[in-house]
């Protein structure tokens, strides 16, 4: 369900002489807003002089158009943050900024890391002095305080000590540097902009300015931008390509390419191996919206049945700051979906999601529709049961929340109140995406971390899970 699942971060950066670069950044993160709604930034440089804005809110909220006119330069970078490593407040925005020898070292980070704790008490005892809780800012301050003579050979001392998921854009006064962890498990592309380039999350971060997409980052590779042009080099060596699955299934926007594939068109083949999987006499085939829609409309062509909207959503609802009365908190999932009554009233209905974390959304919208007279409910959900938590920088849920780790396909489906209930199979789920089954990351559906997470880190992230949740039930 996506309402239950938060993306963690997008990063976007350009180097241009021929236009705005605050402007185009602003607009970039526009186009990637549905990666986090919790802080905004964008930091720039004109080879000199650098600056950087950043707030708490949405994208439209922390910049006005005098705020971009101030932001000079032609190179930046910009992020937009859900938060995962770190809580939510200004300290963990992004960009975050770290004065060097020369001038200061921004960077922008997707992803999470695993050996924070460590590399942190280690630069404490060397005398570093935090300002937040996050993992980029030990980032930062790793590549500022490096011996290395420039950013580049920077990055190649700096990353080998890093472990976990990180694709970054780093900033200084002479360069904009892309990179991707060895084992590519956050997206990162680029593409060309005029005289320059452009890397972004995902591809509609090029589109939405105009830049023309060229490639996804390699895992394990940098790209340097600076005035002499672009230049890839390794920074350590591939370990595997182990991309986040979830982009496919919900993450990314549809109109993002990844492994050369429109998301789209990923979605809607997995409704259509739905449809032959789990076929069901029904009346329409209705998607949660907005993730459920192509795999929705792959169902309704392979099994002919209509396609049909019954849930409308309320599309500016977003990360509000402002606090909802209990009243207000009881309305639920009527915050964000509305049932269209005459469409469901006395319908035999499937419908499609791409997940279920806890349950208790899935839950509420089968009772609203119900409430609104649906004869039959058949869910449909385009990936396998997920089981285990991510400690690569997605905010799902410690492990005993997620209710397919505890109970059964045919428990959830009764306590989710459906008549019948059916999860994709990881077979047709990955084919789908045209690639083979190595170059995912499948851990929330099979327990198989590419990157070892040891027990610890495991432990730490239910305790913190834990006192999350008690305090948002307070
Ligand atoms: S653990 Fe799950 S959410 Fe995290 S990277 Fe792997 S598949 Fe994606």
């Amino acid at each position: 369900m996506a309402f239950e699942i938060n993306e963690a971060c997008g990063i976007f950066g350009i180097y241009t002489r021929e236009d705005d670069v605050a402007k185009l950044t602003y607009y970039a993160l526009y186009a990637l807003q549905h990666r986090g709604q919790e802080s905004a930034g964008i930091a720039v440089s004109d080879g000199r002089e650098s600056l950087m804005l950043k707030d708490m809110g949405m994208v439209s909220q922390v910049f006005s158009e005098r705020d971009l006119n101030n932001l000079k330069g032609h190179m930046a970078i910009g992020h937009v943050r859900y938060s995962t490593t770190g809580s939510s407040f200004w300290e963990n925005a992004q960009p975050v900024q770290v004065p060097r020898r020369r001038g200061s070292v921004f960077v922008a980070h997707n992803g999470n890391l695993i050996n924070t704790v460590e590399l942190r008490e280690k630069l404490q005892a060397e005398g570093v002095r935090f300002r937040s809780t996050s993992d980029t800012e030990v980032i930062a301050v790793m590549l500022a305080r490096s011996p290395a003579e420039d950013m580049a050979e920077a990055v190649k001392e700096v990353m080998p000590r890093l472990v976990g998921a990180y694709s970054l854009a780093i900033l200084t006064e002479s360069c904009l540097i892309g990179l991707r962890d060895p084992y590519g498990i956050r997206p990162l592309c680029v593409g060309s902009y005029r005289d320059g380039y452009a890397l972004a999350s995902e591809s509609s971060g090029l589109d939405i300015i105009g830049a023309e997409y060229m490639r996804e980052i390699d895992p394990g590779e940098m790209v340097v931008i600076d005035e002499d042009g672009l230049r890839c080099e390794r920074f350590m060596d591939r370990r595997k390509s182990s991309l986040c699955i979830f982009e496919f299934i919900y993450f990314a926007r549809p109109d993002s390419i990844m492994y050369d594939t429109y998301l789209y068109h990923a979605r809607k083949h997995m409704g259509m191996s739905l449809a032959d999987e789990a076929p069901v006499d029904a009346d329409v085939v209705m998607p949660i919206p907005d993730t459920g829609v192509p795999a929705a409309i792959g169902y309704s062509q392979a099994s002919g049945i209509p396609f049909g909207e019954g849930l409308i959503k309320n599309r500016y609802i977003g990360r509000t700051f402002i606090q909802p009365t209990q009243a207000i908190r009881r309305l639920g999932v009527r915050l964000k979906l509305n049932p269209l009554v005459g469409d469901i009233k006395g319908k035999r209905l499937v419908v499609v999601d791409d997940s279920i974390v806890r349950g208790n959304t899935t839950r509420e919208i089968v009772r609203m529709l119900r409430d609104a007279g649906a004869r039959e409910v058949h869910m449909r959900i385009s990936s396998p049961p997920d089981m285990y938590p991510c400690f690569y920088g997605i905010d799902t849920a410690v492990r005993k929340e997620l209710i397919a780790s505890t109970r059964s396909v045919e428990e959830i489906r009764e306590f989710i109140g459906a008549d019948t209930l059916h999860y994709l199979s990881m077979e047709n789920m990955v084919r789908a995406t045209r690639r083979p089954r190595e170059d995912f990351c499948l851990a929330c559906f099979d327990g198989d971390y590419p990157i070892p997470v040891p027990e610890d880190v495991k432990m730490a992230k239910c305790r913190l899970e834990t006192e999350r949740v008690g305090t948002e039930r307070e």
